[in-house]
């Protein structure tokens, strides 16, 4: 175990609290970029910052977040032998383990108890089909190990119920239901005790020649600041969707659409600045993960979704009164190829409309034993601005302000497919009970909900932080959402129930932090 020694100036802090079982205080050698004692580098003030640093303590492992990859790291850095310590922004812990309730995993014994067969060798070989990239290191290990991954959750109190068949997942079914009887953190980390520091937000890391020796954090309620001392930090600060910067650098496409946020409100990349300062690179940011279901909630701050459960029978249409796609494409992240300009909306009518519903808002989840779930009346009453509702498709088109005659065309025609079983212009066969002929006629403007983040930062496949040519920042991991899910990266347009490969990659981080910390 090493340990780094920090000093204020000509006014050294001689007794630095320490790991029970450390040796003496030493400070960083500027060669090595492995755990173990070091020698003297004659700079203990952190590489990238100008100040000295005093450390409140010293652990081995030092997580920052207490979502799924954080929770993760956490538990498997102190199975190894590691002490460690918990940085949380929020005043909860573990607000996004209570979020995912699709969890994908290949060769599961869920899935034989259902019939289901399967092997991660046969989801690694479609995993192109899947997401639209291959395989890549950091995937393979996920998919192998996502059954044993679940079945460990499962031994961590979580709940897990067989799997639903899911356009994301491939030819079988692989997404699982996941759940949480009682709160998630408590149960999760049951028996292990870290220390938690709750609303306290990590800013910077505190570096020697390029080698991460701690954090500077500052508690959000009293603002006091201070650093931590550790041999490894783990980041698994989750997404950055939230931070709409960050988005529209990725993406510059989007910079001129209207976006709602389909995610905890603490994605707003939290860690990046951190990661920034320490040096790292990034993997493919632009990997972002988007619905076309939603609309803005009229009781929430702006950019707010209301999820639209949509019904058998509605129809895409853009804004020329034209459908554009085969509508199940809609419950897949794959947006950007096919997002047409313009608005969407989506139309029902008759009976199928009285199945349109919205779930209100999104992350909500997290305090609702139900989701709130809203009706078209509910939605009208709230005063919302993207909802119509018309007695015919001609008033309807030009209440939403489509073409009257294109749009009258287009839904005739998907109905002709409906009443007579053929195959419409996108390859869907719907059924009779799928016509949109009404009435009532409804339209929903759908407005592109930003998701998750399949990109991030670089890391290898073992949860290191790397720079932007590749080289290890020493005593840096990552894990979870902020590194696009995948240690490693996995690329494509994503896949569903990827909150299992943020447990994993956790797992693997942490251990590996832990295994630097403590010399192995
Ligand atoms: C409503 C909803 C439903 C979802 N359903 C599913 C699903 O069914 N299946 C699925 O796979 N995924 C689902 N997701 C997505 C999933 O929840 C996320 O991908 C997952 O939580 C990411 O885990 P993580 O540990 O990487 O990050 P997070 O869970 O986002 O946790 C990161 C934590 O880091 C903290 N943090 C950030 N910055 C700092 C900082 N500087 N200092 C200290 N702490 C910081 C944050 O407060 C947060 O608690 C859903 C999301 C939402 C909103």
């Amino acid at each position: 175990m090493w340990l780094f020694l920090a000093c204020t100036g000509d006014q050294p802090k001689d007794q630095i609290d320490t790991p029970a079982d450390s040796g003496p205080v030493a400070d960083t050698d500027s060669g090595e970029d492995s755990g173990g004692d070091r020698g003297d580098s004659g700079d203990d003030t952190g590489g990238d910052t100008a100040e000295p640093v005093v450390f409140d303590t010293t652990v081995d492992v030092i997580v920052v977040g207490t979502g799924p990859a954080g929770a993760a790291a956490t538990v498997t850095a102190m199975d190894a032998g590691a002490t460690v310590i918990v940085f949380e922004r929020e005043e909860e812990a573990g607000m996004g383990m209570r979020l995912a309730g699709l969890v994908f995993g290949a060769g599961t014994r869920w899935q034989a108890e259902d019939g289901v067969e399967d092997s991660p060798e046969a989801a690694i070989a479609e995993w192109p089909e899947i997401t639209g990239a291959n395989a890549s290191q950091g995937v393979q290990d996920f998919v192998q190990n996502s059954a044993a991954n679940l079945e460990w959750l499962a031994a961590k109190g979580a709940e897990v119920e067989g799997p639903m068949e899911d356009l994301d997942a491939g030819s079988v079914a692989r997404l699982h239901q996941m759940g949480w009887e009682d709160d998630p953190w408590p149960t999760f980390t049951e028996g292990y005790e870290p220390e938690l520091r709750l609303g306290v937000e990590v800013t910077e890391p505190v570096m020697a020649d390029g080698v991460v020796v701690g954090v500077r954090w500052r508690d959000t309620v009293t603002g006091e600041e201070g650093a931590t001392g550790a041999a490894a930090v783990v980041v698994a600060t989750g997404g950055f969707l939230r931070n709409r910067d960050r988005v529209n650098a990725a993406v510059p496409a989007l910079a001129d659409r209207e976006l709602l946020y389909e995610t905890n409100p603490s994605s707003n990349g939290g860690g990046l600045p951190f990661l920034d300062l320490a040096g790292a690179g990034s993997l493919r940011p632009e990997d972002i993960g988007m619905y076309v279901h939603a609309l803005q909630d009229p009781g929430e701050a702006e950019g707010e979704a209301l999820v639209a459960f949509m019904p058998d029978g509605m129809v895409l249409v853009d804004k020329d009164g034209n459908r554009f796609i085969d509508e199940e494409w809609s419950k897949s992240f794959d947006l950007f190829d096919r997002l047409p300009s313009g608005e969407v909306y989506g139309i029902t009518s008759g009976p199928n409309a009285e199945n349109l519903t919205f779930m209100r808002p999104a992350y909500n989840w997290v305090v609702l034993d139900e989701p709130e779930m809203l009706t078209v009346p509910d939605i009208e009453d709230l005063g919302s601005t993207d909802i119509f509702v018309e007695e015919d498709p001609s008033t309807l088109a030009t209440a939403v302000g489509l073409d009257p005659d294109t749009f009258v065309a287009t839904l005739d025609a998907y109905n002709t497919a409906a009443y007579t079983g053929t195959a419409d212009a996108f390859g869907r066969e719907p059924e009779a009970g799928e016509a949109v002929d009404g009435p009532p006629f409804v339209a929903v403007r759908l407005t592109p909900g930003l998701a998750k983040a399949f990109g991030g930062v670089a890391t290898d496949a073992s949860g290191h932080v790397l720079t932007p040519t590749g080289e290890e920042i020493p005593g840096l991991f990552a894990a979870g959402e902020v590194t696009g899910m995948v240690l490693g990266g996995g690329g494509g347009d994503g896949f569903s129930g990827s909150v299992n490969a943020c447990y994993w990659s956790g797992r693997v981080s942490g251990g590996n932090a832990a295994a630097r910390a403590l010399g192995e």
